[in-house]
Parts: C-alpha cells; structure tokens; sequence
C-alpha cells in the first residue's frame, strides 16, 4: 500500500530533493527498503552494519516513534505517513553590566513604560515582569541561536543574560548571528554581543563566560542560572549541556538547525532528556554541520525565537512548555509537526538505572578529537 514518507532536508541529496516520497510496503522495514531500492544508498543513512535503526535516527510514524510501537516490524496501512529524522547539531559558532535592582523593587516609570506591552497582559502584569527582571538565564553560545535567543531576553527586562562564547565574529557569522555587525568583524563575539544587548536594553546584566563549556568547568557555570538555553553547534557541547543540565537539576530549552531544518524541545529533569531522544551521537560525518552543510539565516531567528518563548513561559510559569514534545520546522514546505517524545526508562542519564553520574569525555563520546571539533560553535 502507497506510504508517504517525509525526508528532511539534510537527507535530500539523496532523494533529488523530494521532500516527500511515496513507496509502497506492508511495514516499515519495506518501506525502507523500498525507499532503497529507489534511493540507492537511503539504507545506509537509515540502518547500521547489524541493520538496526542507529540512536541517532528516529522514525514517526503518524507522529509517533516506531520504538513506542513494533520498531521496524510495525504495520503501515494505505495514508500512513513515516518520517525519518536525524539529530541534528546546528546552533552557535564557538561558544553591560547593568545593575540589576533588588528582587522585589517595584517597577520603576521607565520599567513600566518600557514593558508596557507586556504589562498589560494578564498573563504577565507588573509580577510577572518582576519575575523576569529577577531570572537568570545561561545561553551556551553567542551565534546563530544564541543571538535571537538573547536578543529578546533582553528586549523583555530578563534581569541577567549569561552568554558562554570564546569565538570572535567572522565575516561569514553575519549572514544570521544578529547580536554582531560589520564592524565587528575581529573582535570577540562577547564584546559585540554586551554592546548589542545593553545598547537594546542597559537595564539587562550580561554576564560573560570567555571559555568554551567543558566537562571541567560546566558543573560551574550551569548551576548558576536559573533555566540553561542550547545553541551550540557541535554534539560534543550538545551532549556536555544535556548532562550537566541534568545534573544540576535545571530546565534545558534545546534548540537545532541545519539547511532550512529546525528542532526545538524543552527538556525538565525527569520528563526525559536530550540522550532518550539520541541515545548516541551521529557517527562524525553523516550530519554536516552548517559550516559543512549551511543554513538560511532566518531559520535561527525561527528557532531562536521558539527557544525564547519557552524561556518566558518557564519564568511565568504560563502555557504548555515543549516538554515531551519534539518541534520539527520545515522552512521550505513551512510546515511545523510536533512529535511526541518521552523519557526513556533505560537512558543512561536520567533513567531508571542511570551509568552516566557525572560528566565524561564528550569529545571521545563524539568519536571526534578536540581539534577535530572545537567545543566552540561556528553556527
Ligand atoms: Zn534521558
């Protein structure tokens, strides 16, 4: 029976940029196959050598992940729609001392008509704007992601912005990292991106972390803040921010993209985490980076955006965070899925019966040298 499957766009070199593709088959296994057969090389994107769905993939149908139902055994029927979808790494490349007032000051008249948008909702109301004013929010890289992501964490009154980044702005940054500008160009990304931040808004305390993140310094800089946001570009960061979110017991709002692809989900320790989706990196070299692959700009500012909102809405505490739920963004169908996700029993981190207690070599992890893969971003 006639399947339609989805191929996002990091698989569409292979599919002559179909973005969908009807074959036939009675499960997932045929249809893969047949997908193969059409396709020769999809199998290779799709299984390992023992023929197994790798970690790094994972397969919907209708929306849900064939691990939750038979795996590759599982029936389709005539109107089924499967999706194959890879993890994906593209965020950041590499990577104002406004005096906060006291937590409970009132607003001042510049406050009020500063967020007067946002003070008559009320949703929000002066209380909430406090609360905004109080929260501490870390951005793992201040590029693609990391700058919209900042950007409107500051235009809304978010008290204090850490921003970890050690790259300097790069004249091919400036297509997409919207914190940084010509005149930039040289200098270090964290200097452009205080003077940006704090020229929007110098009530906003930026906080800079000159360093790469590492196993070594992570467990430092992540309990500091209240709600930790991913734009990292590379899965050795992606990994390391995972964990040591995990660990530190904060919230991760997690944020992708490659080509004209985004993700984007929020992960609350114990309501699964980034390794129940991807259990295991993909091996180096199967998902370019955007370096290797590109991306349109305006697709980190969709993400980035996304990944700012939930950000709000987990300071408020308004709405249905993105928890247990995988955003997937088509830019050139524009279509938007959400799939269902979930914490994984047997995850090595926030499992049941967990082996990961504390943060390991990402680098090894990743099967990629540090030199390889700078833990930096070059999103
Ligand atoms: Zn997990």
């Amino acid at each position: 029976m006639p399947i339609s499957v989805y191929i996002p766009s990091p698989f569409r070199r292979l599919t002559a940029d179909r973005e969908y593709v009807t074959v036939e088959g009675r499960s997932v296994a045929d249809v893969l196959d047949a997908l193969d057969q059409r396709y020769p090389g999809f199998a290779n994107l799709v299984y390992d050598r023992e023929r197994k769905v790798p970690t790094h993939i994972n397969i919907y149908l209708n929306n849900q992940e064939i691990h939750d139902l038979q795996g590759t055994e599982t029936a389709v029927s005539d109107g089924d729609q499967l999706a194959v979808i890879p993890a994906l790494a593209g965020g950041a490349a590499g990577g104002g001392d406004g005096r906060a007032a006291p937590a409970n000051a009132a607003l001042t008249p510049e406050e009020v008509m500063r967020y007067s948008r946002h003070i008559i909702m009320p949703q929000v109301g002066p209380q909430g704007q406090r609360k905004l004013r109080n929260a501490k929010v870390l951005v793992i890289g201040a590029g693609g992601l990391g700058g919209p992501v900042a950007v409107y964490l500051a235009l809304a009154g978010v008290g204090t912005i850490g921003l970890v980044e050690f790259d300097v702005v790069d004249l091919s940054n400036l297509q997409r990292q919207i914190l940084h500008q010509t005149k930039d160009v040289g200098r270090p990304k964290l200097a452009s991106a205080r003077e940006t931040l704090t020229a929007y808004n110098p009530h906003v305390k930026v906080v800079e972390h000159p360093l790469p993140i590492t196993s070594d310094n992570a467990m430092e800089i992540i309990p500091q803040y209240d709600i930790i946001v991913n734009g990292a570009d590379n899965f050795a960061t992606r990994y390391l921010v995972n964990d040591a979110a995990y660990l530190a017991g904060k919230t991760l709002v997690d944020g992708a993209i490659l080509l004209f692809d985004g993700q984007a989900t929020v992960y609350k320790p114990g309501s699964g985490c980034y390794r129940c989706l991807y259990p295991d990196p993909p091996p180096p070299g199967l998902v370019p980076s955007c370096a290797e692959a590109g991306v349109l700009g305006a697709i980190t500012g969709i993400v980035g955006s996304i990944q700012a909102t939930e950000v709000f809405k987990q300071i408020l505490g308004i709405g249905e965070p993105l928890v247990n739920r995988l955003l997937l963004i088509d830019a050139l169908s524009m279509e938007f899925r959400v799939m269902k996700i979930r914490r994984d029993p047997s995850c090595p981190l926030c499992g049941d019966h967990p082996t990961v207690k504390e943060l390991i070599d990402y680098d090894v992890f990743c099967g990629s040298s540090p030199l390889e893969v700078p833990v930096s971003a070059r999103a």
